[in-house]
């Protein structure tokens, strides 16, 4: 038989890595929640035409990316529908608040999520088939504010606290405005006619979005067209005085926060969705995939899928990307060590032992519970892997209640009465 593997572009994540997931998502949580936002879950599988609708049916994403499948009726009153695993989560998101009328409450919605997302592209370091993202929109009527720069500006100075909270120094934030819907049109327009004497020296990628989508040219990656990128008109001169002056204002209120980020014209994202202002944060760690996390404004995306008007603003950020960024910084996960090693001495003490284990562990304390069946001197080596100190749990030891105890990080070997004993494994190792 052949031996099964995990599928191509997914992965496994073991311990000591995952306690590195699980600090970035408990500091992800933390920062949210100081920054007023609440948790989101919406299902990992969701109607096809979502994301045909809302992120666009000449994505790459929506073209060639997606995990979907025809999902047969089981009764004569059900319809067989086309179920799509989400390639990302904005769009759930934006479609639970149209399903819940949250725009109903007149208020702000500030939501986050932290789940994977599926897309089928060529696996390599950093570009999987599985990923997680952690992301967050600000999303509600105009007349909650959603449409101010501020917001824009509050979600990227957030975004700054965090990675530097999560100790990834180094980082980079490029920003753009891609401004409104008609000014992208008409940006469309002319980078339509830009292109046509020159998409024939482009890639086949190129080729085709210079007529269906000139925009995603200029998102477009092959060394070989870059020059030639390089000379088309720029998006900031088709912006109208109103995508101007939010983009100023957005910038104005950065430099008073002193979050420092670089204007990027040629950053316009992958997702159809994007209004006024795009952003991407990236890192020199991560190689050719350097984006850490993109986002942007998107204030026709509700209306998009059949919703209210709901402008609203978001990022995404790629946590396997993090993790990679943080293990390039050395910033890893050590393999964690546990507060104690309970060692009996003969099998007949296994039942005293786990008595020990439950106590101490139920006082708080972290524990690896040994087999009397091992020799001491297995013990010892097994104990010293795992623990700071090494809780001796002999015949004489029980009768007497005084436990002996060694601490690895000092050699000092001491006599413990068994009522002192959690105190004693809770101080800090030396
Ligand atoms: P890229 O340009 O790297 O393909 P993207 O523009 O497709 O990114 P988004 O859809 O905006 O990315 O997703 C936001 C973030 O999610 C990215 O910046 C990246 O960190 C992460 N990400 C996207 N696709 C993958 C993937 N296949 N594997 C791992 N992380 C990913
Ligand atoms: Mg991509």
């Amino acid at each position: 038989m052949t031996t099964l593997k995990a599928v191509r572009g997914t992965r496994d994540l073991l311990p000591p890595e995952t306690a590195l997931w699980n600090r970035i998502e408990a500091t992800a949580r933390r920062v949210f929640a100081r920054y007023n936002f609440g948790e989101i879950r919406t299902p990992v599988f969701e109607d096809t035409s979502l994301f045909a609708r809302g992120v666009g049916e000449e994505t790459d994403i929506v073209s060639k990316e997606m995990y979907s499948w025809e999902d047969r009726a089981r009764a004569q009153s059900e319809k067989s529908q086309s179920l799509t695993l989400r390639p990302e989560n904005t769009a759930g998101v934006v479609r639970a608040y149209i399903e819940h009328k949250l725009g109903e409450t007149g208020q702000l919605q500030k939501l986050y999520y932290i789940g994977p997302q599926f897309r089928r592209e060529r696996p390599q370091k950093g570009r999987y088939r599985q990923f997680s993202q952690i992301g967050a929109e600000v999303i509600g009527p105009p007349s909650a504010g959603s449409e101010s720069p501020l917001r824009d500006a509050e979600v990227l100075e957030m975004l700054a606290t965090l990675l530097d909270e999560l100790g990834i120094t180094g980082w980079q934030l490029h920003i753009n405005s891609v401004g409104s819907s008609a000014d992208r049109a008409r940006y469309n327009d002319t980078l339509r006619a830009a292109l046509v004497p020159l998409a024939h020296k482009m890639c086949a990628d190129c080729q085709r979005r210079a007529v269906t989508n000139p925009l995603r040219v200029l998102d477009c990656k092959v060394p070989e067209d870059q020059p030639i990128i390089e000379t088309l008109p720029k998006i900031a001169d088709a912006l109208d005085e109103d995508s101007k002056s939010h983009f100023a204002a957005v910038c104005a209120a950065l430099d008073a926060a002193s979050v420092l980020y670089t204007r990027n014209p040629r950053l316009v994202r992958g997702l159809d969705y994007y209004t006024r202002t795009t952003f991407e944060f990236t890192h020199g760690g991560l190689g050719a995939q350097n984006a850490l996390l993109g986002g942007g404004r998107y204030d026709g995306l509700s209306e998009g899928i059949g919703g209210p008007k709901a402008p609203g603003i978001g990022f995404a950020m790629g946590e396997d990307r993090l993790v990679l960024t943080l293990q390039a910084l050395n910033q890893g996960a050590a393999p964690p060590q546990v507060d104690a090693y309970i060692a009996p001495l003969g099998e007949s003490l296994n039942p005293a032992a786990l008595a020990l284990a439950r106590e101490l562990r139920r006082a708080g304390l972290s524990v690896e519970l040994g087999d009397g069946s091992f020799r001491l001197k297995k013990s010892f080596d097994a104990a010293d892997k795992a623990a700071r100190r090494i809780v001796i749990l002999g015949e004489d030891e029980l009768a007497s209640g005084i436990l002996t105890v060694k601490d690895f990080s000092t050699g000092i070997q001491s006599k413990v009465p068994r009522a002192e004993l959690a105190a004693h494994l809770a101080q800090p190792a030396a």
